[in-house]
Formats: C-alpha cells, sequence, structure tokens
C-alpha cells in the first residue's frame, strides 16, 4: 500500500497498475462511482455541471475517508446519463434507458467479479426516469450477484433540508445550489458576467413534474436553469460540499459495516 500512497494521484483506480490492483483487492475498499450527464445548466454554467460536482465530492470524500482510515478509490465516471428535460436546449446529449443500464451493469458486474464488492454511486443527475433507472439497476445487480450497491439520494426528504432553502424548494437546476458547487470546484467554468444579472426563476421542479411535465421550456425554465444562480458562490460551495460529504462518510461507515439500504427520495417516487 505504501507504494500506492506515495503515487501523485493516488485516488484514481485508473492510476493504478494491475498489480496494485490485484493487492487493493485483498483489503475490498471502497470504490467511488461519479456520474453526471450533458445537459444545459442555464446560460451560466457549463453542460458538464453534473458531473463537476460528482467529481469533486468524490475527490473530497475520498479524502475524508482515507483520512478516517477507510482505503478508497474513485473508478471512471459514467459522463452520459437519461437526459431528456433539457433535450430542446442546444448542447444536450441523453441516451436510453437501455445504454446506461448495460453500461452500469456491465461496469459493476466486471469488478464484482473481480472481487470489489463495495461500490458506491455519488450522482447528481436527479432527473426522475434516471434515478429511478439508478434504484432499478442496483436491485438487478443485487439479484444476480448478491452484492448490494451504495446509492445515496440527496433528493430524499430529510437530506434535502440540509442542502439549502432552494434545494428544498425544489427550485435546484443551475441555480444557487448547483451553480455554487461547481464554482467551488471550479471557478473559470461558471461565466459569472451572465451569472450576477440573471433573474430569480421561482419553479418548484418537484410540483411540475408531478403534473406530468417533461420539458424544460414547458415548465418554465426558459433559459435552462430554475431557483437563484446570481445568489451563488464558492463560500456557499464548499459549505455544501462539507453536509454532502459528511452524508456520504455516514452512508459509507454503515456500508462498510454491511448496514446500509437507501430509500429513494421525492424525485425517484414520482410516477411510480
Ligand atoms: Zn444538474
Amino acid at each position: 500500500m505504501k507504494e500506492i500512497k506515495e503515487n501523485p494521484l493516488p485516488y484514481y483506480f485508473n492510476n493504478l497498475t494491475w498489480a496494485e490492483a490485484g493487492e487493493i483487492v485483498k483489503e475490498n475498499p471502497l470504490l467511488l462511482l461519479p456520474m453526471g450527464t450533458v445537459e444545459p445548466h442555464g446560460p451560466h454554467g457549463p453542460l458538464n455541471t453534473d458531473l463537476v460536482i460528482s467529481s469533486e465530492t468524490s475527490i473530497r470524500a475520498a479524502k475524508k475517508l482515507r483520512k478516517m482510515g477507510m482505503e478508497t478509490f474513485i473508478l471512471p465516471s459514467i459522463n452520459y446519463a437519461v437526459a431528456n428535460y433539457a433535450s430542446c436546449f442546444p448542447g444536450s446529449i441523453s441516451i436510453s434507458e437501455n445504454a446506461f443500464r448495460f453500461l452500469v451493469e456491465d461496469i459493476c458486474l466486471a469488478l464484482i467479479n473481480q472481487g470489489f464488492n463495495k461500490i458506491f454511486i455519488i450522482n447528481n443527475h436527479f432527473e426522475p426516469e434516471h434515478v429511478k433507472l439508478i434504484y432499478s439497476i442496483i436491485d438487478n445487480i443485487c439479484k444476480i450477484t448478491g452484492v448490494q450497491i451504495c446509492y445515496l439520494d440527496l433528493t430524499r426528504k430529510d437530506r434535502a433540508e440540509l442542502l439549502g432553502e432552494e434545494f428544498r424548494s425544489g427550485e435546484c437546476h443551475a441555480g444557487s445550489y448547483e451553480t455554487s458547487l461547481v464554482m467551488a470546484a471550479d471557478l473559470n467554468l461558471v461565466r459569472e458576467n451572465i451569472k450576477k444579472s440573471l433573474p430569480y426563476v421561482p419553479i418548484n421542479l418537484v410540483e411540475v413534474i408531478d403534473k406530468g411535465m417533461k420539458d424544460f421550456k414547458q415548465m418554465g425554465l426558459k433559459e435552462a436553469y430554475c431557483g437563484s444562480p446570481a445568489q451563488a458562490s464558492v463560500e456557499e460551495g464548499n459549505r455544501l460540499y462539507e453536509t454532502i460529504v459528511d452524508l456520504i462518510v455516514d452512508s459509507a461507515t454503515k456500508y462498510k459495516q454491511g448496514s446500509y439500504t437507501d430509500e429513494p427520495g421525492f424525485y425517484g417516487n414520482i410516477n411510480k
């Protein structure tokens, strides 16, 4: 393990050699699997917003878990997802449910077959169809292998409560919440001049999705955002990461002990 820790990029599974991977499997480390999508996030935020947040969350969580003595690596991320709500805007790339399912299942099964059976999905794309699909994939992998994949659904009420007023109120697409998290990860990714002039868009996504709307323009997100991106700040982003990382550390600890199960949050429950 000493050699691995001296590697300049010690947290990324892909930086291991096959010999090192063969060594660490004996310790059954926690493997974080970051997920995002290519989806419009306002005129100010990058298409890659969700993955930027998942990647930054993963590295911050991995550092904290390692400090606590839990061996943790970050898997190569999954950058595509089912993302239809923003498909009316340029730049959006959505893949089919089957394509996503096969990709995630194949990756997890390949790892499980080698003895890596502690995989933790870090997802920040909350489109209900996508979240439901993640739960379905987890169920299927468990049916096939008996191995439980871990997923922490941030949209669950008790967790949303911790993530600020905007997130709790369902105005959470490219608003202050997501924009702050991107800014804290990489300030260059947000167009500050545009961001600071954007008006507040008070649309509760939970409500409009519940009414059956499946298109951001139809929902009233004329520029592919809601909430208050102008309010976003690096400080708020760092505060949010701390809260999210604490939730992950808590779930990871229970997961490693074998006692972790999760229930879908408000998006995962929609149209069930
Ligand atoms: Zn997003």
